[in-house]
């Protein structure tokens, strides 16, 4: 039988306060994360999943409450990635394909925040590479991803109320402009450049894309 892991944090809970306190992420990830891969594995025993089921697998070839809990494991995992205690500068090249894709740096943190802000209800912001390698912002409610559409997922924030209001109250604007300072932009290029790698046959055809990522590549090495 398939079973999914509660993911560990990959800093303290009081690590990204005073942007997110450590109260929050005690039940965000304490409560809601464990919640959802507690549920999953409980409709895992009932189901035809053999052990071998990745989390990827479970969410491209479920659906109802299953989908829903193993998708919500995998935003979360996704979303506690996202972010870091310790930003970096955003790699170069990813800036610059981000200005390919939406003209400029401003342009593309404006729409996202606006996406995420207005998104209705509960749900999720993604960054995410669409089928024709392009970058594009995504608003997805409640449990929705990006592998549904096969979409690569690069970035993701979570606008569901469990994750701000104990910090932000109704004021979800505000809570996407101070984590905004928190991206792991390293954590997105990463993403870019595991798409690539994991291409049957990795740029076959020069593309643009292929040429960042080569870039990318180089820009993430450890400098010596
Ligand atoms: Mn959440």
């Amino acid at each position: 039988m398939a079973k999914i892991e509660l993911m560990q944090l990959p800093y303290e809970t009081d690590a990204l306060e005073p942007v997110i306190s450590k109260e929050t992420i005690e039940y965000h990830y304490g409560k809601h994360h464990k919640n959802y891969v507690d549920t999953a594995n409980k409709l895992l025993e009932n189901s035809n999943f053999d052990e071998d089921a990745t989390l990827k697998d479970i969410i491209r070839e479920s659906d109802g409450a299953l989908f829903n809990n193993a998708a919500q494991v995998y935003n979360h995992n996704f979303y506690w990635l996202s972010l870091t205690p310790t930003p970096t500068a955003i790699p170069k090249k990813l800036v610059e394909l981000i200005k390919r894709d939406f003209g400029t740096f401003q342009n593309f943190k404006d729409e996202f925040i606006e996406k995420a802000a207005t998104l209705f209800g509960s749900g999720w912001t993604w960054l995410e590479l669409d089928t024709k390698e392009k970058l594009v912002i995504t608003q997805r409610s409640n449990a929705n991803n990006p592998l549904v559409d096969l979409h690569e997922p690069l970035l993701t924030i979570d606008v569901w109320e469990h994750a701000y209001y104990i910090d932000y109250r109704n004021e979800r604007k505000k809570y996407l402009e101070k984590l905004w300072d928190l991206i792991d932009w390293k954590f997105v290029a990463s993403n870019i450049v595991d798409y690539y790698h994991d291409l049957t046959e990795p740029c076959k055809e020069a593309s643009e894309l292929c040429d960042y990522i080569d870039m990318l590549q180089h820009e993430n090495e450890p400098t010596t």
